[in-house]
């Protein structure tokens, strides 16, 4: 397709979401088009680069935040516990425990990124009931509220990027993208568009359902008590040592580098892929948080179980998890996007920090090359 016909499809399709064509075949499964800001599912892209026919926006109203005092309370003491927990994993752990804290780390954080995030609240691949099983456990042991409900205010989260029906608004800063969101009352925007979400989906596996009703009891256990109790009885180390390492420190360390991915890959990082919003291609953040911070991409095309191009997997540990269960067969379905799409869509609204379809690709015509502004420039 040349560069007419596309802009010619992308008018057809601003007029058929516009109502000017007959919406009712048009219209993503998941949105009221005239609110959302960003695609969820791969059935809610009207451009043949699969966007929105829409220039996405940044919108945070001034309204007056209530402070939920018990959540603020809770977060300042685990905070405190998890920094003198640091300090004893450095110092005065057992190598075993720092060991266990680390493993926690891992399968918690698994828990959320292939768990909550790229199979429940992206539907980006399908698992067989055996790894949906092993999933829930690993979420439990986040405590990043039940599955069900974290899935729910991501697709929120994407739908209504950025805007007040975004649960942590990157519009608001980073301390409230971070955790501020947390703290305060949700905005009733939230709320009233979430009504219109569907998550039938969620509800329908009875292992979240299972999760969900009995969060109270599981999350406890998992998240705090056998985390503490297994070092102790295991492999004799003292309570205090236990409990703020294993349970303290590894929980806290584990919750901020999740929201990071919505603080400062929200913040810095390239756009090769869509400049228009504030995710950003981020690899720090990546590291830590086993492969969530390409979140440029992940923003542009959500379903893509990924959450990354090809080539970026060395640091993305949840896709090769992924497909390691893949090749055993309890993953399968899993859903990326053609090197076409993307390259289509770098040229149409990336930022021009693509590796591979920015300066200096095979398409770069010299005229181009030898138009462009360089600063400080180097012969090549
Ligand atoms: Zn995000
Ligand atoms: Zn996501």
């Amino acid at each position: 397709m040349d560069f007419l016909d596309f802009q010619s499809e992308i008018k057809n399709c601003r007029e058929r979401t516009l109502g000017l064509e007959d919406k009712s075949k048009m219209a993503p499964k998941s949105s009221n088009a005239a609110d959302v800001n960003g695609v969820l599912f791969e059935s809610d892209a009207l451009t043949p680069d699969m966007a929105l026919p829409i220039t996405p926006v940044q919108r945070a109203d001034k309204q007056p935040r209530q402070f939920v005092w018990r959540n603020i309370t809770l977060f300042a003491y685990l905070h405190i516990a998890a920094i003198y927990g640091g300090y004893l994993f450095l110092f005065s752990a057992k190598w075993q425990t720092d060991l266990f804290a680390y493993i926690l780390y891992v399968i918690s954080g698994l828990g959320i990124t292939a768990g909550a995030h790229r199979l429940w609240a992206h539907k980006s691949y399908k698992a067989k009931w055996p790894l949906r099983l092993i999933l829930v456990i690993f979420n439990t042991v986040a405590f990043q509220d039940s599955a069900i409900d974290w899935a729910r205010d991501h697709r929120m989260h994407h739908k209504y990027s950025e805007t007040d029906a975004d649960p942590h608004n990157a519009t608001r800063g980073f301390f409230f993208s971070h955790i501020g969101w947390l703290l305060v009352k949700k905005h009733p925007e939230i709320k009233e568009k979430g009504k219109g979400l569907d998550i039938s989906d969620l509800y329908a596996d009875p292992i979240l359902r299972f999760q969900k009703k009995y969060y109270l009891i599981l999350m406890p256990l998992a998240c705090f008590i056998l985390p503490t109790v297994i070092p102790v009885y295991c492999w004799g180390e003292t309570w205090t040592n236990a409990y703020f390492v294993a349970a303290m420190f590894r929980y806290a360390f584990i919750l901020n580098v999740t929201w990071l991915v919505n603080s400062a890959a929200h913040k810095w990082g390239d756009k090769p892929y869509d400049k228009a919003i504030k995710p950003s291609e981020n690899i720090s953040v990546s590291v830590f948080a086993l492969g969530e911070g390409f979140h440029n991409y992940h923003h542009t095309f959500p379903w893509d179980y990924k959450t990354a191009e090809l080539g970026n997997n060395r640091l993305n540990f949840t896709t090769n998890f992924i497909n390691f269960f893949a090749k055993i067969g309890w993953a399968y379905d899993l859903k990326t996007v053609s090197d076409d799409i993307i390259k289509q869509r770098v040229k149409r609204t990336g930022d021009g920090s693509h590796h591979l379809w920015g300066w200096g690709d095979e398409d770069h015509e010299k005229s181009e090359k030898d138009a462009a502004i360089r600063i400080n420039p180097k012969d090549d």
